[in-house]
């Protein structure tokens, strides 16, 4: 039968005994007690929250206790553990209302104890996440209904409300013995400090905290009095802080150094560093702990960010192929790390060394004593580009850069640098160097190479007073072998000429090949005239030597043209142009020859350039015109015919006089547009003539080397002598020896097809080229012009009236037509007459005269006759 006001009164007891206890251990004594003395409740066991395990400590006890319990009455009782442990997990109360016939619950020590009944409930305290239980024992069965356990729940309410409010005063009173102790001036002290300072009690209460430790966790102090240290602290960090805190109470040794970590109001975590001690009360007995601590949070998260970086760093240079090394005050290096790439390259043997003592070269300014200077003055250094040669004799080039590293206070502590690798860069920059500097075909330096060499020798030939020359060559007749042997022919001549020509010159001379067969010797050490000579003359018999290309031996010769430094320029520009220009002098004199530049070759290269700027444009100027001169019989005295000669009167130059413009108009091929015009022109005049009733004459046009190789002059002619109407045997066509010596089978086709047409030939200047009468046999020639150097001295010299005598002689016999030019006075006349010449052309008779002045001329002739 249940007496519910006997439970009233036990718990009446109970709260009565709460408010008389002195301490928190006779405060659960007291409950425990008074239970247990008025009623039912047989036993009252009461566990609070253990410091050191996740178990909860018996705390206070009184009446029966079940089986299990160790001597002294105060350890655990194995059943009570487990009624702890349902209530610790569930949280909730912990009902067994029927024990009566369970042994171990209802005897102890083989007595009946009585034990019928019991009831586990948590005792959860306000700032304690952890919390309690208290145990129940009741010998009547099936006590702890509803009603009975809501009654003991407000009870332990009751409870857990005093102890709060007990532990709370309890600790102002602590702390109010500190300050009484130790008076306000450490308080003040304390509390200024910026560092943490705290105090707790063996349980771990926090009995006192400074305005940091407050300030740091996000409390006011009150606040943090009488909470727990498990409160502000994870789990695991509390179990750690436990350990420690044990330790220290049971050696009394003090920790200096012990990492904690806090946990904020706010959540967030704190990381702190700090020291542990046991507070001692007048006796001596230990009271509790206190320390300061430190926020090492900032510090730690660096030395982490630090050990990151690190870690990132050591993997990087592991995984690139670049070191880092670092060098001393002193500049000799003191670390080195990265991936070993080369084999005979060992790091660890350059510790200690500077870097000017290893096997490397540098390449600044100034070399290693340049780099020296710019370490002891601190400079930062970028890409500079050091190299050396491997044992195999291979290159091996590295970029290193650096900077200047210094402490805190400012100290110079050395160098941290980085070497790259950069061996395959450089071999493919020294290729691409050379293929910009080099002619591929010769392997000489090209232009640009040249061009360099050049602007360092100036300033140096200058500083020291030297001469140098420039040679300028250009090989002769090469476009011809080009196009009618081939390129490879050509690119073959070329490579042997550059070689003959490398041969001949000393190390240090530099030839080069500009393009084309265009070459160019700096020749350093030749400063006078004579010892240039000899050059250039090696070097002309050094091309004229034969070649065999295409199966075939060929010669060619070149020209070259001198400029000497300072008296022919003392600029890069100035020299070239001008030994460029004496190379063209050397050309009009012949080719096969070597000038040296003068202010006169100038003019006339000048006017040579003025000439080919404004020829081209004379066609559409209409700026040429022909002029005329009569051929006469020498036996019938009558114009037997006339030859057409070209002239060109410039706006700028005024009249030019064929000898200088027509060797240019072929060299530019302008001769092909320009001969056309004179053969159209000259048999329009001739049609003209004898439209006004003149007796019909032939008229004799000069063809030049150019017009003659060109495959479009039989083409040509016909044309003209189609739209003229003009009768093909009125008109000559007058060529040189030259023509037919280059290519005899080519001219005899040629010649041939011509004749066919019925069209007359001549061989202009007769006598002065190689050709013999005998092989002028093979040719279908017409007419032979006996050349004016004859005729000139004919009257007083004996060797040119006999030269001139057997030309007429030879050309009766080949039946040719014998003319003789530059007649200017009687004796001529009259010796050509004497000797049987057919026709004479010359002064005497006419000069070459407009086509109006040759009209009266003729119709005053015609009149005569
Ligand atoms: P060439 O064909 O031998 O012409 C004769 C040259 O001798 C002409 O010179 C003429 O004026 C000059 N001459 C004639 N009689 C005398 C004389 O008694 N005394 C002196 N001192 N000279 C005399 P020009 O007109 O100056 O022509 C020079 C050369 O230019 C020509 O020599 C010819 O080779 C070339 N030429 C002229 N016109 C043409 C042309 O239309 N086409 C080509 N391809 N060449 C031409
Ligand atoms: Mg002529
Ligand atoms: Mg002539």
């Amino acid at each position: 039968m249940k007496d519910i006001s006997a439970i009233y009164q036990a718990i009446s007891a109970a709260n009565e005994s709460i408010l008389y206890a002195t301490s928190l251990d006779t405060f659960y004594q007291g409950m425990s007690n008074a239970l247990c003395e008025n009623g039912p409740i047989l036993g009252c066991v009461v566990y609070t929250p253990s410091d050191s395990s996740a178990n909860p400590n018996c705390a206070a006890f009184a009446g029966a206790r079940p089986l299990a319990v160790s001597a002294d009455n105060v350890g655990q009782s194995f059943t009570e553990v487990l009624f702890v442990e349902s209530v610790l997990k569930s949280g909730k109360p912990d009902i067994r209302n029927f024990l009566a016939h369970h042994r171990m619950l209802s005897e102890r020590d083989g007595q009946p104890i009585g034990i019928a009944s019991a009831l586990a409930l948590p005792l959860k305290l306000e700032k304690d996440p952890s919390f309690g239980v208290v145990i129940f024992y009741s010998d009547e069965e099936n006590i702890f209904d509803e009603p009975v356990i809501t009654l003991l729940t407000r009870l332990l309410n009751n409870l857990i409300f005093a102890v709060n409010k007990f532990i709370t005063e309890f600790a102002r009173r602590e702390k109010e013995i500190f300050v009484h102790a130790n008076g306000e001036k450490y308080r003040n002290i304390i509390d200024s400090i910026e560092d943490l300072y705290y105090e707790v009690d063996l349980h771990g209460t926090l009995l006192y905290t400074n305005q940091a430790f407050a300030r740091m966790l996000g409390y006011e102090c009150q606040d943090l009095v009488g909470m727990n240290y498990r409160q502000i602290q994870t789990e695991e960090v509390s179990l750690r802080v436990y350990k420690v805190f044990n330790a220290i109470y049971k050696t009394g040794v003090p920790t200096a150094s012990f990492d904690w970590e806090l946990v904020r109001k706010d959540g967030e975590k704190v990381m702190l560093e700090g020291s542990v001690q046991l507070t001692r009360d007048a006796q001596n007995n230990p009271t509790g702990f206190c320390g300061i601590l430190r926020n090492v949070t900032e510090l730690r998260r660096m030395v982490k960010a630090l050990r990151d970086s690190e870690f990132r760093f050591r993997a990087l240079t592991n995984l690139s192929s670049d070191w880092y090394w670092e060098l001393d005050a002193d500049f000799r290096y003191k670390r080195i790390k990265g991936r070993q790439t080369k084999a005979d390259l060992h790091q660890d043997s350059l510790i200690g060394l500077r870097p000017w003592e290893t096997p490397f070269e540098i390449q600044v300014s100034g070399g290693w004593k340049g780099f020296q200077l710019m370490l002891s003055s601190k400079q930062s250094f970028r890409d500079v580009i050091c190299h050396r040669f491997l044992q195999d004799g291979s290159p091996f080039y590295i970029s290193i850069s650096g900077e200047p590293v210094f402490d805190d206070e400012g100290q110079f502590e050395g160098y941290r640098a980085v070497t790259r690798e950069i061996t395959e860069q450089k071999i493919a920059e020294e290729r691409i160097q050379y293929l910009a500097t080099h002619d591929v075909l010769t392997k000489l330096p090209n232009r640009v190479m040249f061009s360099q060499l050049l602007n360092v020798e100036i300033p140096a030939a200058k500083r020291y007073n030297r001469k140098f020359a420039v040679l300028f060559i250009d090989l002769d007749r090469f476009k011809v072998i080009n196009d009618t042997l081939g390129h490879i022919a050509g690119d073959e001549l070329l490579q042997e000429t550059a070689s003959r020509f490398r041969s001949i010159l000393r190390e240090s001379d530099v030839i080069a090949r500009l393009g084309g067969d265009e070459f160019v010797v700096l020749l350093l050490e030749a400063d006078d005239v004579p010892s240039i000579e000899v050059v250039a003359r090696k070097l002309l018999s050094a091309a004229m030597s034969p070649h065999v290309l295409a199966g075939q031996e060929c010669r060619v010769t070149s020209s070259i043209g001198i400029a000497m430094y300072p008296a022919d320029g003392e600029d890069e520009q100035t020299l070239m142009k001008n030994a460029d220009i004496a190379m063209y002098f050397a050309k009009e004199e012949g080719k096969n020859n070597y000038q040296f530049y003068s202010s006169e070759i100038q003019s006339q290269s000048l006017e040579r350039f003025m000439i080919e700027e404004n020829l081209r444009r004379g066609l559409e100027r209409e700026e040429f015109s022909l002029y005329y001169q009569a051929k006469v019989d020498l036996k019938s005295n009558t114009i037997s015919g006339v030859e057409a000669l070209l002239r060109w009167h410039n706006a700028q130059l005024g009249p030019v006089s064929p000898i200088k413009f027509i060797p240019i108009a072929e060299e530019t091929g302008f001769i092909i547009p320009l001969g056309k015009w004179v053969l159209k022109k000259a048999c329009e005049q001739n049609m003209a003539w004898q439209k006004q009733g003149l007796p019909p004459l032939c008229i004799a046009v000069n063809i030049s080397v150019r017009q003659f190789s060109d495959d479009n002059l039989l083409n040509d002619i016909a044309t003209v002598l189609h739209d003229t109407c003009m009768d093909p045997h009125l008109l000559e066509l007058e060529i040189t020896e030259g023509m037919l010596v280059q290519n005899p089978t080519r001219a005899i086709n040629l010649l041939t097809s011509i004749k066919k047409m019925g069209v007359r030939l001549a061989i202009d200047d007769f006598g002065t080229g190689y050709s013999s009468l005998s092989q002028l046999k093979e040719f279908p020639i017409d007419t032979l012009k006996v050349d004016r150097s004859f005729i000139r001295d004919i009257a007083t010299n004996a060797d040119d009236k006999a030269i001139t005598n057997a030309i007429i002689m030879m050309g009766k016999t080949l039946s040719l037509m014998v003319v003789a030019e530059g007649v200017e006075t009687m004796e001529q006349e009259t010796f050509l007459r004497d000797h049987a010449c057919d026709q004479m052309q010359g002064y005497y008779f006419s000069k070459p005269i407009s086509a109006d002045d040759f009209t009266a001329l003729l119709c005053a002739h015609s009149k005569k006759m």
